[in-house]
């Protein structure tokens, strides 16, 4: 089972393509989890791209695609894998279409995670890590069981992302509407895309999730 998670920043695709993984057996890749690595290693790409994450804006489809490209060949993706933050524009999804065709791999289903984007800024600006285990928050609406301690992993240091404050959040919100939801159409065109309410509280969020990924 391969599928796309859709949906502009802050709509819960990090938090249930977390769920997912650990309920159906796939593996999620990040992207965006993928270029801040690059970014704290210095790497060459992490170095180009940092700016441009800080400023909000997306990333050259041609450093995207190629990161892409090295990690769905890797042997955990076998199983089936989870994309959340890619793509986000119609040539990084006309790249993949390519890709899989070349691997002899299936998309299976593109799902939207609807969400208002006045409910997004409260989402991001909200958003916090554990830094040992990935695990995520939320200030008001995913607080761990006792404050301060993460409830996957026992640690207790967290850290927000630099690109989740206010200024930054309505350059990604344009960057969404401007180049990503084209892909809507996009898959809407391949018969691929369902569409989940991401207004709905996390569990039942999940539910319907899983509903379509069920076979
Ligand atoms: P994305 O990966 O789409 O950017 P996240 O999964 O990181 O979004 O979610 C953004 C923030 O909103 C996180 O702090 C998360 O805990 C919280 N969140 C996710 N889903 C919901 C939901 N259904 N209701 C309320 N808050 C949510
Ligand atoms: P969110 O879901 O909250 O928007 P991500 O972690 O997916 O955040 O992405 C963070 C940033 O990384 C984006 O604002 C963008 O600069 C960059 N990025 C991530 N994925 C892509 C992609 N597929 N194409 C271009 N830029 C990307
Ligand atoms: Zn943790």
């Amino acid at each position: 089972m391969n599928l796309i998670l859709l949906g502009p920043p802050g709509a819960g695709k990090g938090t249930q393509a977390k769920r997912l993984e650990g309920s159906f057996g796939l593996v999620q890749i990040s992207t965006g989890d993928m270029l801040r690595a690059e970014v704290k290693a210095g790497s060459p790409i992490g170095l180009e791209a940092r700016a441009i994450m800080e400023r909000g804006d997306l990333v050259p489809d041609a450093i995207i695609t190629a990161m892409l490209a090295n990690r769905v060949g890797q042997a955990d993706a076998a199983n089936g894998f989870i994309l959340d933050g890619f793509p986000r524009t119609v040539p990084q999804a006309e790249a993949l279409d390519r890709m899989l065709a070349e691997k002899g791999i299936r998309l299976d289903h593109v799902i939207e995670l609807k969400v208002d984007d006045a409910a997004l800024v409260g989402r991001i600006s909200g958003r916090y890590t554990c830094v040992q285990c990935g695990a995520g928050y939320h200030d008001t609406f995913k607080t761990p069981k006792t404050i301060g301690v993460c409830d996957n992993c026992g640690g207790a240091e967290f850290s927000r992302r630099a690109d989740d404050k206010a200024e930054t959040v309505a350059a990604r919100l344009a960057a969404y509407h401007r180049q990503t939801s084209p892909l809507l159409p996009f898959y809407g065109a391949q018969g691929k895309l369902s569409a989940v309410d991401g207004m709905a509280a996390m569990d039942i969020v999940f539910a319907a999730l899983s509903s379509i990924v069920k076979p």
